[in-house]
This record gives C-alpha cells, sequence and structure tokens, in this order.
C-alpha cells in the first residue's frame, strides 16, 4: 500500500510507543503522518527528522486525543489536505498506579476519559473520515489500531482504573469493528506486555533495585526481558497495512509471552 495517510496520536515521549511507531509506518511507503500529542517539546524535530530521512511528509500538531474537537480537527486537516485518511493510531494514554485508597472518582474518570474516550473518538470520527475517503476512492481501505494493555486481559496489571480503562478499549475495538460491518474499515487493539518507556521508567527502576522482583519480572516473560516500544510498532504498522486486511476486531498481544501462561520456573 502506498500513499496512504494516518494519524497517530501520543508521540512526544522520546521512548515511547507512539514515536515508535511513526517510524515504523514511515518504512511502509505512506503519502503523509501526522505525529500528534498533548505535548510538544519533542513533536517538531520527530517530523523533521522522519520527512528528512524517509521522504514522507510528515506533520506535527498539537492534539489533546480525548478532545472530540482536537480529534476532529486533526481528522478534518488530513481530509483537506490529502483528501483521505487510511488510519489512525489511538495510542496516547497515561498510566495510573494509583493504590486503591487513592483512587477517586475524578482518577477513574480521568483515566476512562484519556485512554478510553480517546479511544471512542477515534473510531467514531476517524471511521466518518475513511468512509468518505472509500466513496471518493472505492479501492481505499480504513485501519483504526488502538493501544490497549495486558491489564485488559489480566486483573493485577495496574490499577482498577488503569485496567477498567484498557478492558474498554478492547472492547471499543471489537464492538467497533462490528458495527462498521461491511464498510472495510478495520479495528483492533494492540495490548502490550511490560514495555520500557517513559511512562514504565519508575516501575522498572523499583523493580531493577529489588532482586527478588527483578526475579519474578523476568518470570512475567517467555522471552526473559521487557518489550522495546518498536516491537509494539512493528505490529501497529503491519495491522494499518493491506497484509493485515482480515484481521479485525481483535486485541493482540505483543508481550513476550505473558498472557500465555501463568508465570513458572521452567
Ligand atoms: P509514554 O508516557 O512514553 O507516552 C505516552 C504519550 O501519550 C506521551 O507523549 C504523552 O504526552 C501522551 N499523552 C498523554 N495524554 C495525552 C492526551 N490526552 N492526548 C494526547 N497525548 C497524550 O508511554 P507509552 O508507554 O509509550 O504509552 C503509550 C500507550 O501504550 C499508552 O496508551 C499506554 O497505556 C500503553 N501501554 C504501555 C505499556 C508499557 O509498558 N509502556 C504497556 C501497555 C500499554
Amino acid at each position: 500500500m502506498e500513499n496512504f495517510v494516518g494519524i497517530i496520536t501520543g508521540c512526544n515521549s522520546l521512548t515511547g510507543i507512539g514515536r515508535a511507531t511513526a517510524y515504523s509506518i514511515s518504512k511502509k511507503n505512506p503519502k503523509a503522518i501526522y505525529v500528534t500529542d498533548i505535548k510538544d517539546s519533542d513533536l517538531a524535530t520527530l517530523a523533521e527528522e522522519i520527512t528528512k530521512t524517509t521522504g514522507v511528509e510528515c506533520i506535527a500538531k498539537l492534539v489533546d486525543a480525548s478532545s472530540d474537537e482536537d480529534v476532529k480537527g486533526v481528522i478534518d486537516d488530513a481530509i483537506k489536505k490529502y483528501d483521505r485518511l487510511d488510519f489512525y493510531f489511538a495510542n496516547a494514554g497515561i498510566g495510573n498506579a494509583k493504590s486503591m485508597a487513592e483512587q477517586t472518582k475524578e482518577v477513574f474518570l480521568e483515566t476512562m476519559t484519556i485512554n478510553a474516550w480517546s479511544v471512542f473518538a477515534a473510531v467514531k470520527y476517524a471511521s466518518a473520515a475513511m468512509e468518505h475517503t472509500s466513496s471518493q476512492k472505492p479501492k481505499s481501505a480504513g485501519s483504526i489500531v488502538a493501544t490497549a494493555s495486558i491489564a485488559a486481559a489480566r486483573s493485577g496489571a495496574g490499577s482498577m482504573s488503569y485496567a477498567a480503562s484498557k478492558a474498554a478499549i478492547v472492547n471499543i475495538c471489537q464492538t467497533g469493528a462490528w458495527r462498521l460491518h461491511g464498510k472495510n474499515i478495520r479495528v483492533n487493539a494492540v495490548c502490550p506486555g511490560v514495555i520500557e518507556t517513559e511512562m514504565t521508567k519508575p516501575l522498572l527502576e523499583a523493580v531493577t533495585e529489588d532482586p527478588r522482583k527483578q526475579r519474578l519480572a523476568m518470570l512475567h516473560s517467555a522471552l526473559e526481558r521487557y518489550g522495546r516500544p518498536e516491537e509494539v510498532g512493528a505490529m501497529v504498522a503491519f495491522l494499518v497495512s493491506r497484509d493485515a486486511s482480515f484481521i479485525t476486531g481483535q486485541a493482540i498481544a505483543v508481550d513476550g509471552g505473558s498472557t500465555a501462561a501463568l508465570p513458572y520456573l521452567p
């Protein structure tokens, strides 16, 4: 697939999944990629670097992924400039490692809004733009991918608010895939295991300092290591491509095997 256009949310973090995915997708011959985030300290540099190294038009844009106006704004921009939208990667999210006592209704709703409403909004508004694209270009196909987590499937991974928001993402993607029945728009979730990014840095530092926790952490991956953001990026680049044309409504783990079995000593 060439000349396709898409949007990625949550790209500002230097070590994040969004940024790594922007690089992975830029190698697949897109026409343009929007790299977006609620923060923009490192967005423009990312966009410039991608354009310089790949020739892909890469546009940095400040977008709060949970704001309807912002999401519609960046999608409208893509339609105005390129008259098409082929993929939307709803990746932006926040961690929430607060204890049960620290959780409040406000904290719960904030986590749900940023993590899960952003995916709902992506499916709602991006699919409308993808329908517009296919009405103009009958051979086009849309792909929406969202970053859920192994916390969606394994209770105990993350706080209740975080786990609930990620389970909601999986359900929004599965239900969304069927609400878009017959429209050739695929919707999938990726479920990363523990990936080394800004989000997990404090947690992983605490684990490294404690040999017992470190041993347990390694037991949670059949590959005895944490994941790298580009390993999630490679899966997302596949899911947005035509190679994944019969995959929809799925939650695909990229987790070193951690959800495949209970940890055990081989
Ligand atoms: P990260 O903190 O490195 O990057 C997250 C990015 O999202 C940041 O740049 C942040 O500014 C941005 N962001 C936060 N709120 C936003 C909003 N409202 N609008 C737009 N951007 C916003 O973290 P990461 O690990 O790359 O996380 C990316 C996604 O992966 C998140 O949804 C996270 O929950 C999920 N995830 C991460 C892991 C992991 O182990 N790192 C595991 C499972 C799922």
